[in-house]
């Protein structure tokens, strides 16, 4: 039997004033999966995932998590539920320390086993356990990517929803960074990751669903979508 899907979009639509940004996207993300919305800039990948933690108001169609519709709801409540979303431009805490940040995303949870956690996450990035007292704003772009993802673990997530996290890195970070993701896929973390680095996201997916002008265009095995013709062409550039 397939595995309960946890996240579901159904009919999203989502507006800016007048100008319709997502028309209407419909996707499913099961428990374990790890699924890869790809598209190119101004799709509306970012917007759908801001629509599912409130962050964007609901023009019409659904958003559920556990079987529940959680249209309306915001962040915060989301977070508690498991569902924790780790934002473009990754919005760490730039004036407190890297531990700091990293006990500020337990805050959604019980405060049991913090300590514990946070030694879990300094084994998954050791260059945060080598900068634990140091100020995030003091870090480069790919350490404080890796300080927002470690902190949204803090929050012991059922579902992550990771919004371009290879966005404006290194070559070497972005190879760090898709590592960890796959990493914390096969810690049983189910995973949404939204990203325009086309080829390694589909690398690691269980299913990829591809996104233009604010429509999903293609949908599939990720494998079989990196494969696929169309989606080298526009997207792989071959
Ligand atoms: P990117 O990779 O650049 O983040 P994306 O696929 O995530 O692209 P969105 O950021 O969701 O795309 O943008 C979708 C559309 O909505 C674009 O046309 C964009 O210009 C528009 N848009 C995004 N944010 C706003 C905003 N705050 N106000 C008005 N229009 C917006």
């Amino acid at each position: 039997a397939a595995a309960p899907v946890l996240l579901s979009l159904s009919n999203l639509k989502v507006a800016y004033g007048g100008i319709q940004a997502v028309k209407g996207v419909s996707l499913e993300v099961r428990e374990g999966e790890l699924v890869s919305l790809i598209g190119a800039n101004g799709a509306g990948k970012t917007t759908s995932l801001k629509a599912v933690t409130g962050l964007q108001p609901v023009a019409d169609g659904d958003v559920s998590y556990l079987g529940r519709s959680i249209r309306g709801q915001g962040a915060w409540d989301l977070a508690k539920q498991g569902l924790v979303m780790v934002p473009e431009g990754r919005g760490t805490f730039t004036r407190m320390t890297i531990t700091e940040n990293l006990q500020m995303g337990a805050y959604v949870r019980d405060d049991k086993d913090i300590d514990a956690d946070i030694e879990k996450v300094f084994a998954i990035f050791p260059r945060l356990k080598e900068r634990r007292d140091q100020l995030a704003g003091t870090m480069s772009g790919g350490e404080q990517q890796m300080l927002a993802m470690g902190r949204a673990l803090m929050a012991r997530p059922k579902v992550l929803l990771l919004d371009e996290p290879s966005m404006g890195l290194s070559p070497i970070m972005v190879d760090k960074i898709f590592e960890v993701v796959a990493d914390i896929h096969r810690q049983g973390v189910t995973i949404l990751l939204v990203e325009q680095n086309a080829s390694r996201a589909l690398a690691l997916a269980s299913r990829g669903y591809v996104m233009d002008s604010g429509q999903i265009t293609m949908t599939g095995p990720g494998r079989q979508l990196l494969d696929d013709p169309k989606v080298r062409e526009a997207y792989l550039g071959h």
